[in-house]
């Protein structure tokens, strides 16, 4: 006799605990609904277990070991500069248990969430397979978030290549590694593992490292790689790799060899779509992401997509930013039924030292559409900057030429990520330029080049008027 699959149903089922579903499933729980949360792997998703977790304790630790590099240039001596970094690996694993502590089962069971493992595939609109169980659901929401893209070539496959799902669980740091890929994952680790030790090498298919960012940017990531000792390839691509006894052969497109011991791959992202058999349901999507309306629902009404799965950008702020939109939709009424944020502009950090943080447009987008004024201070012009010897890097705003409206922002240098955060607030909150200038902003902070960046609106671009006449 065949076993029927058990068959179970709920109003709300979440697939995928990273950033997105999590939110959504502990929001509704909270709101009283009945949730299940499927999740086929590590509870926590890519941000906790092989993400942001991961790569900033990584970076935490390079940071420490650049530190104790520069720290003749502040005017201390150190008599032994051999650093020795295997135990920064264990100390990421120890980061990502304990933050999964609190998004296991256990914890999650707690808050009065059931969950259940194993991978959701659809077999109809409101039916779901996992494992031998039937699944039936009133609302669905996917957030099964995005993986590696793995590049077609030759030979790679036959290797044991590493990716940011593998990298974390090294023991060692290598004596050297190879990144392909110069976005912002490949260069956040390329240059951890360099400060770490390893003898880093990164190739990239572009001729800029970080190409969604201002040229400036850029060059300023790239210079600070070659002197901190990285080889760079870029504008080459890879047509070839081996590997034998511990070693890979990697071959570039102009016949260059490069050996190493460990590759990573990190060439950007796909959206995990193809284990959920979506036809079965009839949802739209395609290799780039699920489609999903301004209010996050997909073309069938009572099923919703939130965060990588619906395609780039890739963040978890997004991630989560979506899923509060759509937990609001889930929880409330119809007239309150909440639209995904598009207007917003999503903020982005690269946490490589100094970090790159942007957001809205470019110089060049900006000048396509509007008539823009620039006002860049370099940090080697900032205060706090010259105290701590880190004056590389600059912040540069775009703005509407004379209401200085706010249309985008790039930020290179320490602590660029947190200063970000004013300029995003000035710009949801449609603050223009000017007004920064008439902010006390406290003294010496990083910040303060922000009202620098502000004042220049009256001596660069008002007063000039005068000048001219
Ligand atoms: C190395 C690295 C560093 C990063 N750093 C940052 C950063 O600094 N800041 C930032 O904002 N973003 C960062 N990101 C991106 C961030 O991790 C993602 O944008 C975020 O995790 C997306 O959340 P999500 O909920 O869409 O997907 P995820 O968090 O990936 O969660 C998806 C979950 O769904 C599960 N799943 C998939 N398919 C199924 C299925 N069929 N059935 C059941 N479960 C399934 C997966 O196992 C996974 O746990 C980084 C990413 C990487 C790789």
């Amino acid at each position: 006799m065949i076993d029927s699959p058990q068959v179970k149903s709920y109003p709300l089922v979440v697939i995928g605990a990273g950033a997105g579903g999590l939110v959504v499933a502990i929001g509704a729980t909270k709101a009283g609904k009945k949730v299940l949360l499927i999740e086929k792997g590590n509870y926590g998703g890519d941000c906790t277990n092989f993400g942001c977790i991961p790569s900033k304790s990584l970076i935490a630790s390079a940071s420490s070991a650049a530190t104790i590099k520069e720290a003749k240039e502040l005017g201390i001596e150190i008599s032994s500069q051999v650093i020795q970094a295997n135990q920064s690996l264990c100390r990421i694993r120890e980061i990502v248990t304990k933050i999964r502590s609190h998004e296991n089962p256990n914890a999650l069971n707690k808050l009065g969430l059931e969950t259940l493992t194993g991978t959701a595939k659809f077999v109809g609109p409101h039916d779901l397979q996992v494992n031998d169980e039937i699944i039936k659901a009133k609302q669905i929401v996917i957030a099964t978030g995005s993986s590696p893209t793995i590049p077609a070539i030759k030979g790679l496959d036959k290797t044991p290549f590493l990716t940011n799902e593998t990298i974390f669980e090294l023991e060692e740091i290598p004596k050297n590694l190879v990144v392909m890929g110069g976005g912002p994952i490949g260069c956040e680790l390329a240059q951890a593992f360099l400060r770490l030790g390893s003898k880093v090498t990164l190739i990239h298919s572009h001729t800029e490292l970080l190409n969604k960012e201002e040229v400036c940017a850029q060059e300023v990531i790239a210079a600070q790689f070659k002197l901190e000792g990285m080889s760079l390839h870029l504008g080459i691509g890879v047509k070839e790799i081996s590997y034998h006894e511990g070693h890979f052969q990697i071959f570039l497109e102009n016949d260059h060899k490069i050996e190493s011991e460990t590759l990573l791959i990190s060439v950007g992202r796909k959206p995990n779509v193809s284990s959920l058999n979506l036809e079965a349901a009839g949802i739209r999507y395609t290799d780039k992401g699920i489609y999903a309306d301004a209010y996050g629902r997909t073309n069938q009404s009572h099923i919703w997509a939130v965060g990588d799965v619906t395609g780039m950008p890739f963040f978890t702020h997004w991630a989560e930013n979506q899923a509060r939109s759509v937990l609001t939709s889930l929880i409330l009424p119809f007239p309150f039924k909440k639209k995904i944020d598009k207007n917003q502009f999503i903020p982005r950090v690269t946490f490589t030292e100094p970090e790159v943080a942007s957001i809205g447009l470019s110089e060049k987008e900006a000048s396509q559409s509007y008539n823009i004024a620039i006002y860049t201070v370099p940090f080697s012009q900032v205060d706090r900057a010259i105290t701590t010897g880190k004056t590389e890097g600059y912040i540069k705003i775009v703005t509407k030429k004379w209401s200085s409206k706010i249309l985008g922002c790039t930020i290179v240098g320490p602590r660029a990520g947190e200063m970000l955060g004013e300029i995003s607030l000035a710009m949801y909150a449609g603050i223009p330029l000017r007004k920064l200038s008439a902010l006390i902003h406290p003294y010496p902070t990083y910040n303060g080049a922000i009202r620098k960046a502000a004042d220049l609106w009256l001596t660069q671009t008002i007063l000039s008027i005068f000048k001219s006449k």
